[in-house]
């Protein structure tokens, strides 16, 4: 495709292409009177219901490197993360709103690119892309999106819910974004080694990732778990708390107790780790357990609920209960295969200010 530079259609016909793009996702929302086009979107809410609202930021070289990232899915990702916020409300995403600053060197298709992802994505949750804002970048491409999403008072769940006796439940299963990450890294540090020595880059080592696309789909395409929250309220289950995966197991579950002044115990074997995860953490001489607790980004739903409850979530495959809620001077603990107690306090997920 020739390059074609944004400053050759300006901003208003950027504007344009992107409301081409989105036009498909309105379809699902009939809610929303008004999308881009005037100076705000328009939405008729529910009197029953309530709103959540949520908004998260991906910059260049903070969260995402384009060396690494196709375009279309990190704006596939940059949905998904959201609606992840929205699920861990037990609230269904309704629409956004994104914000987007792009440096002068993007070209057309890039931003198309982009928009097709996300388009992509909403349409698969349900939500519509309703507006945003245009801006040019001195440094890297940041993407800001807000979103708005629809809960029963009933079925709000928020962190600070949990009570001592409660069953701690994780879908899915975690690490499998970290390991994706370090396979990531791994191949840029060859491409950039290939392009250091001149040497021209080598297609086959990209092909040598086939057998790992599931981890590298967890870590690019990571998808929000809308799918549990409308099996809770399909089967009329409520849960005490609920939080999404995004920085680890460990200090995710620290934020549930600490919100809801309970402490934890959780089992290492009960820990669901893909057998994928485990084989990539061999090869890698790292270690599985550490990317479940620690490595972030897997958007999980980590959520508790009474234990005469456990009945109805036996049979989903996609939940392990992994273990209890207690009383906080017990702390937050995990037990290790060896039947050894580990301080979960003391392994920390990921802190934009101290990594
Ligand atoms: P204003 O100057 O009033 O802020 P803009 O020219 O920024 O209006 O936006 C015009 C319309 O295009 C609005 O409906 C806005 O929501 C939408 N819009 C602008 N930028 C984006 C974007 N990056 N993604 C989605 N919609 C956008
Ligand atoms: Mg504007």
């Amino acid at each position: 495709m020739p390059y074609k530079a944004i400053s050759g259609i300006g901003e208003f016909g950027l504007i344009d292409k992107i409301a081409a793009l989105v036009e498909p996702t309105l379809s699902a929302v009939p809610e929303l009177l008004m999308g881009i086009g005037d100076d705000c979107a328009v939405y008729q809410p529910s009197t029953q219901l309530l709103q959540v609202a949520t908004t998260d930021m991906l910059v260049d070289q903070v969260h995402f490197d384009l060396l690494t990232t196709p375009l279309k899915l990190l704006g596939s990702k940059c949905i998904s993360v959201n609606v992840s916020d929205i699920c861990a409300m037990n609230a269904l995403p309704r629409y956004a709103l994104i914000s987007i600053a792009v440096p002068s060197s993007f070209s057309v298709a890039m931003i198309e690119e982009l928009y097709m992802g996300m388009s992509y994505a909403a349409k698969e949750y349900g939500l519509a892309i309703a507006g945003g804002d245009t801006s040019s970048s001195r440094s890297g491409l940041i993407i800001s999106v807000s979103m708005i999403g629809e809960v029963s008072r009933e079925q709000l769940t928020s962190r600070d819910g949990a009570k001592p006796g409660e069953l701690i439940c994780v879908s899915g299963s975690l690490g499998g974004a970290a390991a994706g990450l370090k396979l990531l890294m791994r191949e840029k540090e060859i491409m950039l080694e290939h392009i250091e020595n001149n040497e021209p880059y080598n297609k086959s080592v990209m092909a040598d990732l086939k057998e790992y696309s599931e981890s590298i789909r967890h870590q690019l395409l990571p998808l929000a778990r809308l799918d549990i929250v409308r099996f809770f309220h399909s089967k009329n289950i409520y849960p005490s708390s609920m939080i999404d995966i995004s920085d680890g197991l460990s200090s995710d579950l620290q934020h549930i107790c600490h919100r809801s002044s309970t402490g934890a115990l959780i089992h290492e074997n009960r820990i669901p780790i893909h057998p994928s995860t485990r084989r990539i953490a061999d090869e890698l001489h790292d270690d599985a357990l550490t990317w479940a607790l620690t490595g972030g980004e897997d958007y999980q739903l980590l959520f508790t609920i009474p234990e005469d409850e456990y009945p109805m979530i036996v049979d989903n495959k996609e939940i392990s209960v992994i273990g209890e809620i207690t009383d906080s001077e017990a702390g937050l603990n995990l037990s290790d295969i060896y039947g050894m107690t580990i301080d979960l306090t003391s392994i920390k997920g990921f802190d934009h200010f101290n990594s």
